[in-house]
């Protein structure tokens, strides 16, 4: 019989948003994750310790090194990096189950992280950098940030340029100067990206079948 609409599905897409710290991800990616039900955050494992306010398995799965050196041996981890001296890596199993069901999911990794992606499952990756509005505008929101000390703020500014060297990577390049035009700007980016027939399984027997009724 011949195939209904019904039976094109979609591949689900590897939303990667990157930014130096203090541009405006996070903020980005939680008014995406409350507005878009299609799309859920892959969370990373880290050897980083706990920051107050942060939910172990919701921020991140909290690890020891051994435990992370153990899961990138056993090729556990989709992709993994030296952030700030700490390790941080994406756990490979849920992220493929979401993609061969056809959710969606939203990854906030950095450029290290986004390579090895971009070599490792290029069709299934939508690449995101965020900018901030100015060099003195992230200056200032990284001083603000309560949570992290003095020193921890100074390592960030020194990455903050080095992060930035990468945007031309990236597939799309978003200056976050106002965060509800920017989590627009991510939404058409993700709509448009549903749309693309290669995410479309099943359309060329649906097509045969439209072509085999005329
Ligand atoms: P934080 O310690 O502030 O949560 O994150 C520090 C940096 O690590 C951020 O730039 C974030 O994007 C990056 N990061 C978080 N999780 C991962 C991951 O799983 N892989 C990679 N490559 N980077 C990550």
């Amino acid at each position: 019989m011949a195939p209904s609409p019904k039976e094109i599905r979609r591949r689900g897409l590897m939303l990667v948003l990157s930014s130096p710290s203090g541009a405006g991800k996070t903020t980005i990616s939680r008014k995406l994750l409350e507005r878009d039900s299609g799309i859920t955050m892959s969370v990373s494992v880290t050897t980083r310790p706990m920051r107050p306010g942060e939910v172990p398995e919701v921020d991140y799965y909290f690890v020891d090194m051994p435990r992370f050196e153990q899961m990138v041996e056993a090729g556990e981890l989709l992709e993994h990096a030296r952030v700030f001296g700490n390790c941080y890596g994406t756990p490979r199993e849920k992220v493929e189950n979401a993609l061969k069901a056809g959710r969606d999911v939203l990854f906030d990794i950095d450029w290290q992280g986004t390579q090895q992606l971009a070599e490792n499952a290029r069709t299934d990756l939508v690449s995101i950098f965020v900018l901030p509005p100015s060099g003195e505008e992230l200056e200032r929101r990284l001083h603000t940030r309560a949570q992290d000390s003095a020193e921890v703020i100074a390592g960030r500014m020194a990455k903050a340029s080095d992060e930035i060297s990468h945007w031309a990577e990236y597939d799309y390049v978003i200056v976050n100067n106002d965060v509800e035009k920017s989590v627009a700007s991510v939404q058409a980016i993700l709509n448009a990206e549903r749309l693309k027939r290669t995410r479309q399984v099943g359309l060329s027997e649906f097509v045969k079948s439209v072509q085999a009724a005329l």
